[in-house]
């Protein structure tokens, strides 16, 4: 591609059309299917994996899908910008796999999952830190029972800056579409995941190095309880390094993992 080939008229309305069904399809399909396994299919066999017991209100829910569906056109605006970029070729986006090795091709993927942990993390730091960003992300802490759908519940200003990191990442460093479709399939899977609001973990997991460096549900939900700690997406490297993990962390994982079903 190159900027001559990307026209306002007929390329702007297709491709937003097109991403607005891309995102449309990618949160219906995770957030979908887990709330299907997690909250009806398996759910008497894992409620007590649920790191807060009890259910959320419908009305939180459903809220948190109308949240979504401004995310899901956040994020379609951002991506046509993107593409215009890639179009005008100001990022290092390449479809010939050739044009690096394999060995960048996995390692971009790896790269661009630490960019993002860090990404998220000062950001969201930066979210907790001013009472005038505090008002952009209150959207997302209304969710103090989160669930799958919590994953796209943000205010309209928060999505734009959660959606940055598509430009950053393709600005920043030569990706793959296979690369960048691979990352867009781990960021909505640990997204989900996290908000899901059942631990998976078991203790030999999370005991030594590097399971102490990973994002669970439970880190995730206490966040949502107490938003002074727990900001990190995938990892815990920067809530170790900068001091804020909750003091409560390690204890609250091992009861929740310890829990048994009952009889
Ligand atoms: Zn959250
Ligand atoms: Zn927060």
């Amino acid at each position: 591609m190159n900027g001559q080939t990307f026209q306002l008229w007929p390329d702007l309305p297709l491709w937003i059309l097109r991403l607005l069904f891309d995102n449309l399809l990618r949160y219906i399909m995770f957030a979908g299917i887990a709330w299907i396994l997690l909250y009806d299919v398996f759910l008497n066999r894992l409620i007590h994996r649920k790191v807060i017991p009890g259910l959320p209100a419908r009305a939180a829910v459903m809220s948190e899908v109308q949240n979504s569906a401004v995310t899901i056109v956040v994020y379609a605006v951002v991506g046509v910008q993107t593409v215009w970029l890639v179009s005008a070729e100001y990022t290092q986006f390449y479809l010939d796999i050739h044009q690096y090795s394999w060995l960048w091709f996995w390692t971009s993927i790896v790269v661009a999952i630490l960019i993002h942990d860090t990404w998220f993390y000062w950001t969201h730091r930066l979210l907790h830190a001013f009472r005038i960003l505090r008002a952009v992300h209150r959207v997302h802490h209304e969710s103090t029972n989160p669930t799958p759908w919590t994953s796209y519940s943000f205010s309209p200003l928060e999505a734009f800056i959660q959606a940055l990191i598509f430009p950053l990442l393709l600005i920043t460093i030569p990706m793959h579409l296979f690369a960048f479709l691979f990352f867009l399939i781990w960021m909505m899977t640990w997204n989900v995941v996290n908000h899901a609001g059942f631990e998976y973990t078991r203790p030999w997991m999370t005991r030594g190095f590097p399971g102490r460096l990973w994002m669970t549900p439970t880190g995730h939900v206490m966040h949502h309880e107490n938003g002074h700690w727990n900001f990190g997406l995938y990892f815990l490297f920067w809530d170790r390094l900068m001091g804020t993990l909750s003091p409560d962390y390690d204890t609250r994982l091992l009861s929740v993992q310890h829990r048994t079903k009952a009889p």
